[in-house]
């Protein structure tokens, strides 16, 4: 047991949930604070029946970042070693219709928790941001942390500028942070626990996946400046990302700066190539239209992880491949819970 109690904000999501998983499987007692608007108490509960690992799921609290009562509640009832933020809302698309709710939530609800976690005297945190803060990159190289940082969207901006209050915070002595910018997160647990369970699904293998059953995946957008015409993403498995969070926790732990790390795999593939793969390892044709461009993609977005390997000696280990055989177990498991 290594003693520790960490607060999971966001832990009944996608990311938050293998990083819990991770966690207690590494020893830590973990909190999970989650407003359940786009998390599952399903995915909770699993967590907290498992009971074959070091760490436990101490507690689940239903509560909202944005009132600060239910943050403060939190720290006064737990002692918090270091907090792990997820709680966001995270689609682009949303973010450009409605601005407000976006910055409210991802903002406010940030500077809430920052607030309480400094009255109680909790300065460490990792916090999950995206590779949405560069926007449209200037060449086709794989992104390094200093690349110029230029949102083009409120999701994107929303976690920009809490990665800036963040660094103004440090500067100051108030909290120490990690900053993970993660770029296109892929797969599910291994053993099919737990996975990703967005409603409505906007991502690409989810969608893929889903029109192995007869259905028909929507390409949108062959005539981009690419190798084949579609976007490239670089795509990161979320047991390898789950990872990078325990060792951005030890990196704190250890004395660490306050910094941003990208985590991303420094390889790229296209949709077709991903689509391609989908079709190979599910040994199965899959419907394909391609549609006109989604507003707002960028032809191109490539981590450079130099950074994180270097100094959270963090490497991926898992391939697309298992990404995807991964989350299509998860996907077929999640069919039969609805
Ligand atoms: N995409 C697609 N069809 C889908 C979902 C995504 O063609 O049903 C494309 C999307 O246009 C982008 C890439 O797949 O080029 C990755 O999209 P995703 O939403 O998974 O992640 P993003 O890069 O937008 O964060």
């Amino acid at each position: 047991m290594n003693g520790k109690t960490i607060l999971v904000t966001g832990g009944a999501g996608y990311i938050g949930s293998h990083t819990a998983l991770a966690l207690i499987k590494n020893g830590y007692d973990v909190v999970i604070f989650d407003n359940l608007e786009c998390g599952h108490i399903e995915t909770v509960d699993t967590l907290k029946n498992l009971s074959s690992y070091r760490g436990r799921i101490i507690d689940f609290i239903k509560g909202d970042l944005k009132n600060p009562e239910e943050v403060s509640s939190v720290f006064i009832r737990y002692k918090i070693d270091t907090v792990v933020h997820f709680a966001a809302y995270i689609s682009v698309e949303e973010s450009v219709k409605n601005p407000q709710k976006y910055y409210e939530n991802n903002i406010v609800g940030s500077m809430n928790l920052f607030s309480e976690m400094i009255k109680h005297d909790v300065n460490k945190i990792v916090f999950s941001s995206t590779a949405a803060v560069y926007g449209e990159p200037k060449s086709s190289e794989a992104l390094q942390e200093n690349h110029e940082k230029y949102p083009i969207n409120p999701y994107g901006w929303s976690k920009f500028m809490v990665e800036q209050i963040l660094s103004d915070y440090s500067k100051i002595n108030k909290i120490k942070s990690a900053v993970l910018r993660y770029f296109n997160v892929a797969g599910a647990n291994s053993e099919a626990i737990i996975g990703e369970w967005h409603n409505p699904e906007t991502h690409l293998i989810p969608n893929i996946l889903r029109a192995t059953n007869g259905k028909t995946f929507q390409l949108f957008g062959n005539d981009f400046d690419t190798k084949d015409g579609t976007c490239v993403r670089d795509y990161v498995n979320v047991e390898d990302l789950a990872d990078a969070h325990l060792l951005a926790l030890d990196y704190l732990e250890s004395g660490g700066i306050s910094d941003c790390f990208n985590i991303g795999t420094n390889e790229g593939n296209t949709v077709k190539e991903i689509f391609d793969i989908c079709e190979r390892v599910l040994e199965q044709k899959i419907n394909v239209k391609i549609c006109e461009r989604r507003e707002g993609d960028p032809a191109f977005l490539v981590a450079c992880n130099n950074k994180a390997q270097k100094i959270l000696g963090w490497t991926p280990k898992r391939s697309i491949e298992d990404s995807i055989l991964s989350a299509y177990k998860w996907q077929a498991k999640l069919a039969e819970k609805k």
